[in-house]
C-alpha cells in the first residue's frame, strides 16, 4: 500500500515538472537540475564483443582507465546533482570497479532515486553478487534493475562477446541474483540485434522467455556511436532481417505479464521498439531533451549532453565537482543551443524515455500502452 502511495506521488510530483521543462528547453529557463543520469564509472572492460569496441581498447592499453573518479570524488559529487528518478551506472563493465558497490550505495543514499539501473556483462559472479546484495543493504525504497547483456544461446553469446565460458556465467549470476529474493530488484535480461545474431534470434528469445523468464527483457538494435569506440562500423546488416527479428521479439514479449517498473519499462520500449522500427527505414527525428532532462557523466568527469551527440558541456573537475555549477554554465547553455538548433534522429533507449515524456503528444499513447500489457 505505501509503495503504491509512494509511487503515485512520485509520478504526481514528476507529471509537476514536466511543463517547467519544456519551458526550460523553449526559453532556457528556470534551468532544472537532470530528471535522468548516466554515470559511466569505468573504461575498464575484460570482454571484446563484436558490437563494441570498449574491451578492445582497455584489453590493448589498460592505461586508458588511469585517473576516472575516485569514490572519495564521487561522494562530493553527488550531493551537487539534484534528485534525478532514474540513475544508471554503466562502463565499460562497472563491476571492474573494487569499489563499485560502495559508490552506488552512496548516491542511493544521497540521492534517493526511483531506479537505479545497472547493465553488466555478468562475467564476474561472485562479485557481482556480493555487490548486488551489499547495494540492498542501504537501498532505502529505490528500486534497483540489474540488466544481464545476453546476445546468443550457449556458445554462440560467448563467441559474440569474446569471452569464453560468460554464457554460463550470465546463468549463474541470473540464478544467483533471483535467489537474493528482494522484491525490490529487478533481474533483467538485455540484449543486442546485430548482424552477428540476427539469424539466431528466435532461439535467443525463446531461451530468454521460456528458461530464465526474467522481470524485464530489453532489446536494442546495434549502433555505432563515439562511446563504443565502433563509429563506421557495419553492425547491422540486412534491414528486412532485423525488421522480422524486431517484431518477433515485440510479439513475445507482449504475451508476458509485468507490474511494477518493468509494466513501465515495457511501455516505454514498446513505443521506442516501433520508432527503432521506423528508423530502420528512415531516420526518424525527434525534440531532444538531452542536456536539459539527461546527461551522462563519463568515467573522467567529462559530462555529455548524451552518448549519441557526444557533446562536452565541461568536466565536474574543472567545476571542483560542483555539478549544479558546470549545469549552468556558459558552455553548458551552448551546448543547449546546438541541441535545440538540430534535430535529432539517434536511438538511445534511456534517453528516448525523456523525450517522450516530454512530448504531450505521445503521453496518451504511453498510458494506452501501460494500461494494456498485462498485471501479474
Ligand atoms: S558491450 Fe559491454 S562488455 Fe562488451 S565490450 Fe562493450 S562495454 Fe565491454
Amino acid at each position: 500500500m505505501y509503495g503504491a502511495i509512494a509511487t503515485a506521488g512520485s509520478a504526481l510530483r514528476l507529471a509537476a515538472k514536466l511543463p517547467l521543462y519544456r519551458t526550460f528547453r523553449r526559453a532556457g529557463f528556470p534551468v532544472l537540475s537532470p530528471l535522468a543520469m548516466s554515470f559511466v564509472i569505468t573504461d575498464r572492460c575484460n570482454s571484446r564483443c563484436l558490437t563494441c569496441n570498449i574491451g578492445a581498447r582497455y584489453l590493448d592499453d589498460p592505461s586508458v582507465a588511469d585517473g576516472e573518479l575516485s569514490l572519495d570524488e564521487y561522494r562530493r559529487l553527488f550531493p551537487r546533482i539534484g534528485r534525478p528518478g532514474w540513475v544508471t551506472f554503466s562502463g565499460g563493465e562497472p563491476l571492474l570497479r573494487p569499489d563499485f558497490a560502495a559508490i552506488v550505495s552512496e548516491l542511493a543514499r544521497v540521492v534517493r532515486p526511483q531506479v537505479i539501473n545497472i547493465p553488466t556483462n555478468a562475467t564476474l559472479v561472485e562479485r557481482t553478487l556480493a555487490a548486488v546484495a551489499r547495494i540492498l543493504d542501504g537501498l532505502g525504497r529505490s528500486q534497483l534493475v540489474v540488466n544481464l547483456s545476453l546476445d546468443g544461446v550457449g556458445a554462440v553469446h560467448d563467441r559474440l562477446r569474446g569471452f569464453p565460458g560468460n554464457f554460463e556465467r550470465v546463468v549463474a549470476v541470473f540464478r544467483g541474483l533471483r535467489a537474493l529474493g528482494d522484491p525490490r530488484l529487478v533481474v533483467g535480461v538485455n540484449s543486442v540485434l546485430s548482424r552477428f545474431n540476427v539469424q539466431v534470434s528466435d532461439a535467443l528469445f525463446d531461451y530468454v522467455m521460456d528458461e530464465l523468464a526474467p522481470d524485464s527483457y530489453v532489446l536494442e538494435v546495434a549502433q555505432t556511436r563515439a562511446e563504443y569506440h565502433n563509429l563506421g562500423q557495419d553492425l547491422r546488416g540486412e534491414r528486412e532481417q532485423l525488421v522480422r527479428a524486431l517484431d518477433g521479439f515485440v510479439r513475445r514479449t507482449r504475451r508476458v505479464s509485468r507490474h511494477g517498473v518493468p509494466r513501465l519499462v515495457q511501455a516505454f520500449r514498446e513505443d521506442y521498439y516501433a520508432a527503432a522500427r521506423r528508423g530502420l527505414r528512415s531516420p526518424v527525428t525527434h525534440r531532444c531533451y538531452a542536456g536539459f532532462a539527461t546527461c551522462t557523466v563519463l568515467a573522467h568527469g567529462e559530462v555529455w549532453s548524451n552518448t549519441a551527440r557526444a557533446e562536452s558541456m565541461g568536466n565536474v573537475r574543472d567545476f571542483e565537482l560542483d555539478f549544479a555549477a558546470l549545469w549552468r554554465s556558459p558552455a553548458a547553455r551552448a551546448v543547449r543551443e546546438r541541441v535545440v538548433a538540430a534535430p535529432c534522429d539517434c536511438e538511445l533507449s534511456n534517453a528516448s524515455y525523456s523525450n517522450r515524456l516530454m512530448d504531450f503528444g505521445s503521453l496518451p499513447r504511453l498510458l494506452w500502452r501501460y494500461l494494456r500489457a498485462r498485471q501479474v
